[in-house]
């Protein structure tokens, strides 16, 4: 076996101090041109593993005292002294430049030889001393957390949660997250995002956000189906059509519980004529009232009745086609045909429906 390496470490430390203030500075590794082409796709953020070489030890003790703790084996240990002299650590990548990386968190002196990088994994690095694997599933299940939070009925989290998807916090996006984490606990469901579960949402309000991330239905998943309804209402329903609809019936309860709040909703959102101060105001308000909510009793808020829905089909998976005008690629049954040729709709300026704050609307240039 012989070793190359594939780099060199450009570090303030000429002289080993100790690891863990080493791992709070910055150092580069300036890689070799020949190597160079491998540092294609690494991006900046992402953590690596730094394999290098202790040069300057070339002796070593299968067992001794250690700078911390027992004398125990070199196995046990990160003593530098070891049988082939290698380093691993972990470093976050802070900045590329051709074929200098700038790392932060790595223990190397200068000029240390660099035998390797790999990109560092959670899946892979990180070793799960839990019993339950939390890491493991996280990666192939990402909703695992989401999950256990509804199980725990840890709605203050889901909401947390929620506002990142929402991007604020509000009375109506809070709404949506106890709705939705109540329906999923008294159907005693989960959703990996593949359709097992729908909900149908009558509003395309803040509500539906809350609706959209506790259940894990999206838009974009299809298991999102919107009723152009207009109420503040969700049905979350297994595939054999159980479900559990929650239509909001105490409609006033932030109007008449913080009326100090609905007159500055109407000064800075309805009238758009609140100061700076004004909005942050109601910002804070809001914020309050969305967490406060969480601890309404949910019979208070919601009219729930078990109902029976019709679950549409899976989305269908068909075949492409394209518009002979544009030349761009169409969802099949969504081309428009004329004499044999396939076009897309704005190429034929058909009539669309369009979702937006309205509701759908029906779009028509005829
Ligand atoms: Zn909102
Ligand atoms: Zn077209």
């Amino acid at each position: 076996m012989n070793m190359e390496k594939i780099g060199i470490v450009k570090s303030e430390f000429e002289k080993p101090v100790n690891p863990e203030k080493m791992k709070e500075y910055e150092s580069t590794l300036v890689i070799d041109e020949e190597y160079a082409r491998g540092l294609e796709g690494l991006e900046v953020g992402q953590s690596l593993q730094v394999i290098f070489n202790f040069h300057l030890i070339d002796d070593y003790k299968l067992f001794g005292p250690k700078r911390i703790g027992e004398p125990r084996g070199v196995f046990a240990s990160r003593s530098p002294k070891r049988p082939n002299g290698l380093g691993v650590t972990a470093v976050e990548l802070l900045a590329k430049d051709g074929n200098q990386l700038r790392v932060k968190g790595l223990d190397a002196i200068d000029g240390t030889p660099i035998l390797d990088i790999k990109s560092y994994s959670k899946l892979m690095d990180q070793v799960d001393t839990d019993t339950d694997h939390h890491q493991g599933h996280h990666q192939a299940q990402p909703r695992t957390e989401i999950e256990k939070l509804i199980e725990d009925n840890d709605l203050e989290k889901l909401l947390l949660k929620a506002g990142e998807l929402h991007g604020h916090f509000c009375p109506f996006v809070s709404l949506g997250v106890k709705a939705a984490a109540y329906a999923m606990q008294e159907l005693d469901v989960s959703s990996q995002g593949m359709e097992e579960i729908v909900a149908v949402v009558e509003t395309n309000s803040c509500f539906s956000d809350g609706i959209q991330y506790v259940t894990g239905c999206t838009f974009g998943n299809n298991a999102l189906i919107y009723r152009d309804y207009g109420k503040t209402a969700v049905t979350v329903a297994t595939r054999d059509g159980t479900g559990i609809r929650l239509y909001l019936e105490n409609y006033n309860v932030v109007d008449e519980n913080y009326p100090e709040a609905s007159q500055l909703f109407d000064k800075v959102i309805a009238q758009r004529n609140g100061s700076a101060e004004e909005e942050e105001r109601l910002n804070k308000k809001w914020q309050q009232i969305a967490f406060e909510l969480l601890e309404y009793p949910i019979e208070e808020l919601f009219k729930i009745e078990e109902v029976e829905i019709d679950v549409p089909d899976y989305a269908p998976i068909k075949e492409d086609k394209f518009c002979s005008e544009c030349g761009e690629k169409i969802m099949a049954g969504k081309e428009v045909t004329i004499e044999g040729e396939d076009y897309c709709v704005p190429c034929m300026e058909s009539n669309y429906l369009q979702l937006d704050g309205r509701g759908l609307e029906l779009i028509g240039h005829v």
